[in-house]
This record gives C-alpha cells, sequence and structure tokens, in this order.
C-alpha cells in the first residue's frame, strides 16, 4: 500500500478506514472491531478516521476497547480524530442547540477526552471537524501548536474548511495544517470545480475523500452512472465500488479516500481499488455520467 507522508516521522495509509460507521454496526464486539482492523492491516490500511462525535461520542470507545485488549496493536496504526461539533445527544444531550466550538478549552477538553475513550497517548492528526463562524483564529491556532508541542497531537488539520477558512487559521500557527477532509465521490464531484481540490494540490497538502460510495447511495442509483459503473466494472472485472474508489486514486492529486463499510467481506477488498490503472477517457466516462452532460 502506498504511503504518504504527512509531516516528518508520520505517514499514512493511501487509503484510510472510517468509522463514523462503527456503532451502527450490530456487533461493537472488541472481537469484531479487532477482525475489521486486522482486515485493514492485511492490505496495509493502518490509518483509521474518528471522530468525538462518532456514534453519540461513544464511537472512539469502541476503538479504544480494541486497543485496551491488545496493545500491540497501537503502534502499528495512525489515528485521526476530530472535535469541534457539539450535539444535543450522549454526553452533551443536554444542550439545546448543535454548535461549534473552537476555543481553547473546549478543543483541550475534546483532546484529553479522546485520547482517555481510546486508551491512547496521543492522536496522530487532530481535525477542526466543520468550519466554526466564531472562530477566533489566533487563540485557536496557538493551541493546536500547543498541542503539537506537549506530544498529545502530532499534527493537525481540518474538515470541510474552505481554503480561505484554511489560510485564516493557518495564518495564526507556527505549523502547518497537514490535511483537509471534503465530501468527494462520483456523486459529489463540487471539488473538482469550487477550487477546493486544486488549492490542496497546489499547497501539496493531502485532501482526505469522505464518503468516497457516496455513504452507499452510489448503489441506489438507477441511470446514466450506474450503467456506466456497471459496464466499467466488467472491463476491469471488478465491483462497482472498487471502480468507484479507484476513481478517487486516479486523480493525479493523491487524494486519499476515507472508506466506511462495515462489511468484513467488503473491507477485505478495498485496496483492490489501487489495482486499476484508469485512463483518461474512462475517468472522464465516469465523470460524464456523474454530471449527467458531456463536459462543455
Ligand atoms: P462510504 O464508503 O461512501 O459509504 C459507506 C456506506 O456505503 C456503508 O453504509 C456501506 O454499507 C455502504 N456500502 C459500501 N459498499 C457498498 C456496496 N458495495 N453495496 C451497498 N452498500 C455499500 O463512506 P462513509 O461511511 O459515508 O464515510 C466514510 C468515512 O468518512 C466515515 O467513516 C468517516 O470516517 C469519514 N467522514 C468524515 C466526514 C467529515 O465531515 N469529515 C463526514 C462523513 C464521513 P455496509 O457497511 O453494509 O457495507
Amino acid at each position: 500500500m502506498e504511503r504518504v507522508r504527512i509531516v516528518e516521522n508520520l505517514d499514512f495509509s493511501r487509503i484510510i478506514y472510517g468509522m463514523w460507521r462503527l456503532t451502527d454496526d450490530s456487533d461493537t464486539s472488541v472481537a469484531h472491531c479487532t477482525k475489521k482492523i486486522s482486515l485493514c492491516l492485511d492490505q496495509g490500511i493502518t490509518t483509521f478516521d474518528q471522530a468525538d462525535i462518532y456514534g453519540d461520542y461513544k464511537a472512539e470507545e469502541v476503538l479504544g476497547n480494541v486497543l485496551a485488549a491488545d496493545k500491540s496493536i497501537r503502534n502499528k496504526i495512525e489515528i485521526i480524530t476530530k472535535c469541534d461539533i457539539i450535539a444535543p445527544c450522549g454526553k452533551f444531550e443536554k444542550e439545546t442547540v448543535k454548535h461549534y466550538d473552537t476555543s481553547a478549552k473546549h478543543i483541550k477538553e475534546s483532546v484529553d477526552s479522546s485520547l482517555k475513550n481510546m486508551n491512547i497517548d496521543h492522536i496522530d492528526m487532530l481535525l477542526l471537524h466543520r468550519p466554526d463562524p466564531l472562530i477566533d483564529p489566533d487563540e485557536t491556532g496557538s493551541v493546536l501548536d500547543e498541542l503539537i508541542e506537549s506530544g498529545k497531537i502530532k499534527t493537525a488539520g481540518v474538515s470541510n474548511f474552505k481554503p480561505w477558512d484554511w489560510s485564516l487559521l493557518e495564518s495564526h500557527m507556527k505549523n502547518s495544517l497537514r490535511a483537509n477532509q471534503i465530501e468527494f465521490s462520483l456523486i459529489q464531484t463540487e471539488a473538482l470545480t469550487n477550487g477546493d481540490l486544486s488549492f490542496h494540490y497546489q499547497h501539496k497538502t493531502p485532501m482526505m475523500a469522505w464518503s468516497p460510495l457516496g455513504g452507499g447511495k452510489l448503489f441506489n442509483r438507477v441511470g446514466k452512472l450506474a450503467e456506466c459503473l456497471s459496464s466499467i466494472a466488467k472491463k476491469y472485472n471488478a465491483d462497482v465500488a472498487t471502480v468507484a474508489i479507484a476513481w478517487i486514486l486516479n486523480h493525479p492529486a493523491g487524494i486519499l479516500p476515507i472508506v466506511g463499510t462495515n462489511n468484513l467481506s467488503r473491507i477485505s477488498k478495498i485496496s483492490k481499488a489501487l489495482n486499476i490503472a484508469m485512463d483518461r477517457r474512462t475517468w472522464f466516462e465516469l465523470y460524464t455520467a456523474s454530471i449527467g452532460n458531456e463536459v462543455p
């Protein structure tokens, strides 16, 4: 599996396994979750994406139980987690309005809570989950620097940030931001044209693609895109999900897809997408089917 340099002494696997849906699985036992992680590791997928809010603030604990049960796993994997969304559920059930909090106090408390939940002593990458309209970039940037200096987090990044939100925050930091997570798939292609991908391509900062299969919606589609995907899948002797992930991987910007299936058999095949070298015409056939008309 290709590795992507994030900072000195930290590389991520090109494909990331996402844990948003971990608690949607009927089986959240240590044994079952360990199986998912080991199927990922077998393919070289070593980077795992979490957030404090996943599973109503419970998904980090599911991973933490695995890491407590088998202490050898932690040094084989890299952990991304996120903070800043406060939703009225789980530990925040008394909150009256969903909101964002990028204050130093909240970020520090979140990091301590994530470390405790996951039974770890450092987070490899902390992301601000959503851009906060009330951000004080000086305060937020300083606390991210402080957390890096303390060793509690190795790197910081953001998620769903526009280029201008990224620049505002980074201009108040000593360290640079190292990744942004953006929704990107054959059913959400805006990043190709709205400047998001170009910004990260230009600055050589990884863009991670969340919901690379449209959160499963790709499979409910009928019409041009479904037909095109299935005929291209036949051509490559692969399944439709593999082709859809390959479409992302074949963009030259080096996008890192974050795949979210809970299904063991699907997990075991994720990395097959890296075997598909897609030519320009095939890439455009899929893009054309996705946008519903030929490119101008
Ligand atoms: P996804 O890989 O696009 O979608 C996964 C969903 O698709 C699962 O429900 C899965 O069901 C279904 N699926 C996969 N393959 C299928 C197939 N062949 N046929 C039918 N259904 C299929 O990704 P995602 O879970 O939406 O998101 C991936 C990760 O991105 C998350 O875990 C999270 O880490 C990250 N994320 C980040 C943000 C952010 O704001 N930064 C937002 C959302 C997500 P099965 O489980 O049954 O296979």
